[in-house]
């Protein structure tokens, strides 16, 4: 399992709820159970060295200097299993991904995987293999081209890293501006080079940023970059930690907000992929707002109708263990958190930053 310890927000207990959820509705199906990815195929993405390392010190060997491959730290301490569990989840993006190629999904949803952050060579922000790049690898060696869209409310860096230059991969990210927010990068400069220049879209966010700006960098700048890409497929990175309960971050899209983005980047992937998309989880860390928001992607994307009301034997068993009240519904109370002052000029900012991105990479597509 991939379990960072009891105190560390990212936490499993988050997928646990939500099946748990799935199933109290009678809704739940049983997922296709991944192999863990072999150090082989990690190495489409990662330096030998670096698993090497994960591997030996998620057996427990000690050795010296491993802060500089990112373990070790409070983000990514080492814990027993630690390489096991990152291979499955690894394991089971990868599966997605050859679902899609192999004709056998249109629409899958991987329960877990979206570590974003980790690097070639060392881990970061919670994550030690980045599973989504190795999907994305494994699309492209078959000639595909992708596109990643990224709605965690931190800059999908390593996925962007990884593919900065490929001039088969689109990649997009959402996020609260790294200004306040780690890992402190994503701007609209980033832009990708050589081949994969023009191919790298950045939205960096103001704080407080609310569902319209959401709604806005959807309609104005993932549509039509979607539009001109025309990707095979499209994978995306559905992290929960926008949502305004979300402890790390500042960002406040309610439950509402995240159904009309899930409806919407299905409809682009009906649109402009044949309905190929494959959605990872990512970050989200309130306890109970993540698994309403995972349970709204996983009715959505199969088109379920929402049921409103919160089982409450889900409800009382989980109030009991996470000691924090549980709403009585799958959506947010209307009004949950306190109107903002500045509403307007946030909104206005993000149109701004929009536009300022668009007028630099829309003449390259056109
Ligand atoms: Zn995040």
């Amino acid at each position: 399992m991939y379990n960072l310890g009891d105190s560390h927000p990212f936490s499993p207990k988050r997928i646990q709820m939500l099946i748990e959820l799935l199933q109290e509705w009678n809704l739940y199906k049983e997922p296709l159970q991944p192999k863990p990815i072999s150090p082989q195929e990690l190495k489409t993405i990662h330096d030998e060295k670096y698993i090497n390392i994960v591997e030996e010190v998620s057996s427990g060997t000690k050795i010296n200097g491993v802060d500089l491959f990112g373990l070790g730290t409070s983000d990514n301490p080492i814990f027993e299993g630690m390489a096991e569990g990152a291979r499955y989840q690894a394991g089971g993006t990868l599966l997605g991904a050859q679902l899609l190629i192999e004709n056998k999904a249109n629409k899958v949803l991987q329960f877990g995987g979206g570590f974003h952050h980790a690097h070639k060579n060392m881990a970061a922000g919670f994550c030690v293999y980045n599973d989504i790049s190795i999907a994305i690898k494994e699309m492209t060696n078959k000639g595909w081209h992708v596109a990643y869209l990224d709605i965690d409310v931190h800059h999908g860096d390593g996925v962007q890293e990884m593919f900065y230059s490929d001039g088969q991969v689109m990649t997009i990210s959402v996020h609260e501006t790294g200004e306040f927010l780690f890992p402190g990068s994503g701007w609209i400069h980033e832009l990708g080079s050589g081949m994969g220049r023009h191919l790298k879209l950045n939205v960096p966010l103001e704080p407080f940023s609310e569902g319209d700006s959401y709604l806005y960098v959807l309609n104005k700048v993932i549509e039509p970059a979607l539009n001109w890409f025309k990707p095979n497929a499209l994978i995306v990175q559905a992290g929960a930690d926008a949502h305004f309960s979300d402890p790390l971050a500042d960002n406040l899209l309610t439950t509402f907000d995240y159904e009309k983005i899930f409806k919407k980047i299905i409809e682009l992937a009906d649109t402009n992929c044949n309905g190929k998309v494959l959605f990872t989880f990512g970050g989200g860390y309130s306890p109970t707002a993540t698994p309403r928001v995972w349970a709204l992607l996983y009715l959505i994307m199969n088109n379920m109708k929402i049921p409103e009301h919160l089982p409450e034997n889900w409800r009382t068993r989980w109030q009991q263990l996470l000691e924090k009240p549980i709403p009585e519904t799958l959506h947010d109370e209307l009004h949950a958190y306190e109107q903002i002052q500045r509403k307007e000029e946030i909104y206005s900012t993000n149109k701004d930053v929009v536009r300022r991105l668009m007028d630099s990479v829309a003449q390259h597509w056109f």
